[in-house]
């Protein structure tokens, strides 16, 4: 048998009628950019990060703006809130490399943080310690799926007065304390990078805030400086949400809930057939939270050697990340040393992404168990 991390292939066969009929419908359109396709999709998505309780149309729904990918909706919105050469941004220290570059991209400092051993996410207990006068912003990360622990994150933000940014680029529809992640922080960044949860058929992203000038501020620096056609009012970027890409998300949109369902089900069956292991560690959900396991990232003692057994039985798990950021040479100049974020570090040596995706069968799931039963003679 053989099982891939994700099968982008499968769910394209499943809902091609709908996919190939939109495609079509943009190209006989010519509605390639800033095309009514764009702005639909942003008034869909919008909607999608409500409270899950409201019905209402448009109710209470936060701005969005489509942007051309997960990295640029973060430096997008860095550089909307005015944060520049010597601000300095705290984010987590297990993350994609997309979190910090945004940072850096606008002339910004990174700080990092550890990472919390039993969710993953930023630890809120070691984030004050890095508060300085510099320090502008807090960029929080939903990784694999599963909030951030936001209430004590906004808190100190209240009392120093900071941004908070949700780098929700593998949660989308996730909830916290009964809200979706998009509206947890002063603005979220979603990624619709293929693989993600929510993906297009090529690189895309958007922006959701509730605050309007910062929604209208992120949507000039994403379109050359600008809200009507010849009138630059600042010197932006080109980022824009392709019209393509905005007509396959929203067919992609509607059947969400479902593959969101679909992954919490995938998850479960890990869970209760690997509880009992006692060489692996699954993962643990924060009270109050719905993840939308964008991974199933388990720890598992001799990981190497598990992860090698995997591969050769056909089983395509992979590891998210294996190198902290902090050691990771592109931030080289920072100083960090091995030892100094002990929980990411100690996490990198143990973690495992099992394959997880939406047209998972059973069958597979079932493999994959037995497998990882029979390495370890349980
Ligand atoms: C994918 C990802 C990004 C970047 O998104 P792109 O669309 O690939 O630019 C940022 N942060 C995290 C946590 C991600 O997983």
């Amino acid at each position: 048998m053989q099982i891939p991390l994700v099968d982008l292939k499968s769910q394209y066969k499943k809902i091609q009628p709908e996919i190939d009929a939109a495609i079509k419908a943009v190209i006989e359109e010519t509605a390639f950019i800033n095309s009514r396709y764009c702005r639909d999709f942003e008034v869909e998505f919008a909607d999608y990060c409500r409270a899950p309780n409201v019905n209402a149309p448009h109710a209470n729904a936060p701005y969005c703006v489509g942007v051309a990918n997960g990295t640029d909706a973060l430096f997008i919105t860095l550089k909307a809130m005015g944060i520049t050469v010597g601000d300095e941004v705290i984010t987590v220290a297990n993350t994609f490399i997309a979190s910090a570059e945004a940072i850096v991209a606008v002339g910004a400092d990174v700080v990092f943080v550890d990472c919390d051993s039993d969710y993953y996410t930023l630890d809120p207990r070691q984030i004050e310690a890095k508060i300085t006068p510099k320090t502008k912003a807090i960029l929080a990360v939903h990784l694999y799926g599963q909030p951030a622990q936001m209430a004590e994150i906004n808190a100190l933000a209240e009392k120093y007065t900071l941004f908070v940014i949700e780098d929700a680029a593998q949660a989308h529809g996730a909830i916290y304390q009964g809200k979706t992640v998009g509206t947890l922080g002063h603005a979220a960044c979603f990624s619709f990078y293929p693989g993600k949860n929510l993906g297009a058929y090529g690189d895309a992203g958007a922006i959701v805030t509730t605050d309007e000038k910062l929604a209208v501020k992120c949507r000039m620096l994403a379109n050359h400086g600008r809200l009507e056609k010849y009138s630059h009012r600042m010197v932006g970027y080109n980022s824009r949400l392709d019209g393509l890409q905005a007509a396959i998300l929203s067919v992609k949109l509607k059947h969400l809930p479902a593959w969101t369902d679909s992954r919490r089900r995938v998850a479960a069956y890990y869970t209760q057939h690997l509880a009992d292991v006692a060489q692996v560690k699954i993962p643990r959900t924060l009270a109050g939270v719905e993840p939308v396991y964008h991974l199933y990232v388990i720890q598992a003692e001799r990981r190497d050697e598990l992860l090698a057994y995997l591969k050769k039985n056909g089983v395509g798990a992979g590891i998210h990340y294996p190198i902290p950021l902090p050691q990771q040479e592109a931030f080289a100049s920072l100083g960090h040393k091995a030892g100094d974020f002990p929980v990411a570090d100690d996490l990198a040596g143990k973690i495992i992404s099992l394959p997880i995706f939406p047209e998972i069968e059973n069958t597979q799931l079932d493999y994959i168990v037995k497998k990882i039963r029979d390495f370890y003679h349980e």
